[in-house]
């Protein structure tokens, strides 16, 4: 493998698990917006979203990516392979 940057054959090769957060709403969501869009969508949705989620079942709240990352040794330059 070469650098794309510095094109030196010294490259490392790292795995990297990347862990994202799935974005959770704030105070401010639930006290304005949340109660009542929450009920609305639970009287509209809710019996639609019982089904889905019997069918699909629970999501995972963290997402876990495995990244292979190259890091040129030479100029420090990393990227995704
Ligand atoms: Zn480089």
């Amino acid at each position: 493998m070469v650098c794309p940057k510095c094109h030196s054959g010294n490259v490392n090769t790292t795995v990297v698990s990347d862990v994202k957060m799935k974005n959770k709403h704030g105070a401010g969501y639930w006290i304005f917006i949340g109660w009542w869009w929450e009920l609305i969508k639970f009287v509209v949705f809710g019996w639609i979203y019982l089904i889905i989620k019997l069918v699909v079942g629970k999501k995972k709240k963290i997402v876990t990516n495995q990244i292979t990352m190259a890091v040129c040794q030479n100029c420090g330059y990393s990227w995704k392979i």
